[in-house]
Parts: structure tokens; C-alpha cells; sequence
């Protein structure tokens, strides 16, 4: 078999992430790393197999593997690692290099690789939002109220138009995933059974929604073993708490959108006011514990921050405090303060789906597809399944 090999890989690599700061050529391949991850074992052995693919330049097959996004990012292989190459942060840096590559826009490869193209992307959005936004803002007096600042048909327009872009761009991205991986098991010469991909959907989304291989990263297998944390503080409930709560507000979101009329007035124990409530909360209450982690930095994967480790949890956060005090404003009217707001809020929160396929938070998306082709390529083959039943 034959390999394209890409001699600039490592480096555009190192570009994302932890950038600079990541010394992945000093690995030497002793397999500490692999040993160590409490992930690995199911696995044909990351990440010691995917830093010698990016090491030798092997692009199409480093980004065909599934491997990339089955690390939870726990850091254990860092701790053990005998050269200091970081492995823990290669997985991160790879992980952003492959949304980069996924999207066809360009948007992801500005946005991941340096400082400024982040800031650039996301100044073009709420550019573009601020400004489609103020087009239909109605000339309003500071006691009108809030919902009348800007007309709700109008974000809802707007809302409905950027979902489906952004589902297209996001499924085209997941595609590209997909193809690789196909194109890769093809070239090993590994069968995949159309009719085993339903049973592997449903154990991935379970999966991912239970984070149930994430509850494996407390197992504690590094050398020394990491503290024992309290329930509410371990990695997998701080995950859970801004993922569950993110996904509780976008319910919310589409409930509200679904069954309340336009700009009409709720009182505040509104069953999709209280859900969006409760759905913000505890999305703070993770990403408080991330903020306080990543400034303390006290251990990997803590240690090294990107500047996309900070941004999309920062917006995340903005965009949470934001809506919760357009919903004071709701209740106790501030004037042209609650407008701005309320303006505010509405142009972060399409920031934030905007940015969704683009940044590091798109591995809710390429995670998912992940541990979903994991399970497809190890369903078992109808033969042994006949085997077994005849036994
Ligand atoms: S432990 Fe370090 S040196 Fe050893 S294979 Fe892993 S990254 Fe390379
Ligand atoms: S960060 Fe954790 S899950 Fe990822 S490769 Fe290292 S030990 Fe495994």
C-alpha cells in the first residue's frame, strides 16, 4: 500500500492547540501513553499510534481515524509521558486541525489557527447579525417593552435561516468525516455491514448522552493516580453540566419557538422559561469550574490553554449571562439598558451557533459520528452472529 506523505503535517498540526508550546517530535514511541489511557485499550492504540502517523506525515490516514475523537482529553498520558510531548494536548491540537479540514468554508482554518483569525470570524458574524438585526429594529421609545425592541418574526427569520445553514455546513463537515473513514477501512480491507450502522447510532448517541466512556477517564490509572474528586467536581459531571445545559436551552429555544405565539408576554413560572432557566444554571455552574481549572492550570490537560480553550466557553458564558438578564429585564424594565441587552444577547446567540461547526465545540457533532463508526466497525459480522446463535 502506498502513502501520500505530507513532510509539513506535524508543523500545521502544532499550529493549533496549545500552538508553539506543543513538543510532540520528542515522543520516542515508548507506548507510556498508550499504556496509561484508561480509553485505549479497545483501541489499535492512542494516541502513540496517531502521534507516530502525524510524525511520518500520514494525513489521510491520521484523519480517517475514528481514534481522534474517542480521548476525552483527560491528560493521565501527559502526566506519564517520559519526554514531555504532550500527547494529551497533540489529541487537542489534532482534534481542531481535523475541524479545520472537515469544513469547507475555510471559516474553521482561519478560526483555529491563529488569535486574530478567531477574533476575525467572530467579528464578521456579529457584524453581520448586528447589522441584519438593527435593519428591522422598530423605532421604539426606551419604556417600550423589551420584546418589541427588535420584532420577533424578524429573529426568528433570521434564527430559521442560520439553523439550516449551518445544519448544511455542519452535515457536510460530518460527511467528509465519514467518507475518510469509509475510504480507510476500504483500503485495510475492513467489511462494514450496512445493517449493523442503526444498532451503532443508538450505542453511540446513548453513549454520548451518559458519557459513559467519559465516567472511564476517573479511573485513575496514571502514575501518580490524579486526586480523588467529590462527585460534582469530577471531569465527566463538568462535561455533562455545560452539555446538558447547552442542549436544555436549545430545547427550550425550539419549545418556545414551536408553541408561543410571537412576542407574546409569559409569566415567570412559564414551563419553557423555567427549562431555559434551569439549562443556564447549570451551563454556568461547568463553566465556572473550567474558568477556575484553566487559571489555576495546576495539572494536564489544564496546564496549556489555547486561545480556543478560552473563546467559545467565554462566548458560551457571555451568551448565558446575557439571557439571563434580558429575562430580568422582562420583569423589571431597565429601558434602553434591557434593550441593549436583549440586542446583545440575540446577536452572541447566533454568534454561537454560527461558530458551532468551527470551533472546539463542534466535537459534540464529529464525537458523536465517532464513537458511532467505533461501534459500526466493531459490530460483529452477520457470520458469527448465525454462529452463535446456532450454538
Ligand atoms: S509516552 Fe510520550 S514518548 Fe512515549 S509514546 Fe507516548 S508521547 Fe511518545
Ligand atoms: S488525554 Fe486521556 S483519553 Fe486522551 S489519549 Fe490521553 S489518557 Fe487517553
Amino acid at each position: 500500500m502506498t502513502h501520500v506523505v505530507d513532510r509539513s503535517l506535524l508543523r500545521k498540526i502544532k499550529r493549533h492547540g496549545a500552538g508553539s508550546k506543543l513538543d510532540v517530535d520528542a515522543c520516542f514511541q515508548c507506548g507510556n501513553c498508550t499504556a496509561v489511557c484508561p480509553l485505549a485499550e479497545d483501541s489499535g492504540g492512542f494516541p502513540r499510534r496517531l502521534i507516530r502517523m502525524a510524525q511520518l506525515g500520514m494525513e489521510k490516514e491520521l484523519l480517517a481515524s475514528e481514534d481522534i475523537w474517542r480521548c476525552y482529553a483527560c491528560g493521565e498520558c501527559t502526566q506519564t509521558c517520559p519526554r514531555q510531548a504532550d500527547p494529551a494536548e497533540f489529541m487537542a491540537a489534532t482534534r481542531s486541525y481535523a475541524i479545520s479540514r472537515y469544513d469547507f468554508t475555510g471559516l474553521a482554518a482561519l478560526a483555529n489557527r491563529s488569535v486574530l483569525g478567531n477574533l476575525a470570524v467572530f467579528a464578521l458574524f456579529s457584524i453581520v447579525f448586528g447589522l441584519l438585526l438593527a435593519s428591522a429594529q422598530a423605532p421604539v421609545s426606551p419604556q417600550a417593552p423589551l420584546f418589541d425592541f427588535i420584532p420577533g418574526w424578524w429573529i426568528h427569520a433570521i434564527g430559521v435561516a442560520l439553523f439550516v445553514v449551518v445544519g448544511i455546513s455542519a452535515a457536510l463537515g460530518m460527511f467528509a468525516m465519514f467518507a475518510r473513514f469509509v475510504m480507510g477501512q476500504r483500503r485495510k480491507g475492513v467489511p462494514l455491514r450496512l445493517g449493523a450502522l442503526p444498532g451503532a447510532i443508538a450505542s453511540a448517541v446513548t453513549d454520548a448522552l451518559m458519557h459513559r466512556r467519559f465516567q472511564r477517564c476517573d479511573s485513575g490509572q496514571a502514575t501518580p493516580p490524579p486526586p480523588v474528586e467529590p462527585w460534582y467536581l469530577r471531569a465527566w459531571v463538568v462535561h455533562a453540566a455545560v452539555m446538558g445545559g447547552f442542549l436544555t436551552m436549545l430545547l427550550a429555544t425550539t419549545l418556545d419557538f414551536l408553541f408561543k405565539p410571537i412576542g407574546s408576554p409569559v409569566p415567570p413560572w412559564y414551563p419553557m422559561r423555567i427549562l431555559g432557566l434551569v439549562g443556564g444554571l447549570t451551563c454556568l455552574y461547568g463553566l465556572a469550574i473550567i474558568f477556575l481549572r484553566r487559571i489555576r492550570a495546576a495539572q494536564p490537560p489544564w496546564r496549556k490553554s489555547a486561545f480556543s480553550d478560552w473563546f467559545f466557553p467565554s462566548l458560551l458564558a457571555a451568551t448565558v449571562l446575557t439571557g439571563l438578564a434580558t429575562e430580568v429585564s422582562v420583569y423589571a424594565p431597565l429601558g434602553s439598558v434591557g434593550h441593549g441587552i436583549f440586542f446583545t444577547h440575540v446577536v452572541l446567540a447566533m454568534d454561537l451557533v454560527a461558530m458551532l461547526p468551527l470551533t472546539k465545540f463542534a466535537h459534540v457533532l464529529y464525537r458523536t459520528l465517532a464513537l458511532t463508526l467505533f461501534a459500526w466497525r466493531h459490530a460483529p459480522a452477520r457470520e458469527h452472529v448465525t454462529v452463535d446463535a446456532q450454538i
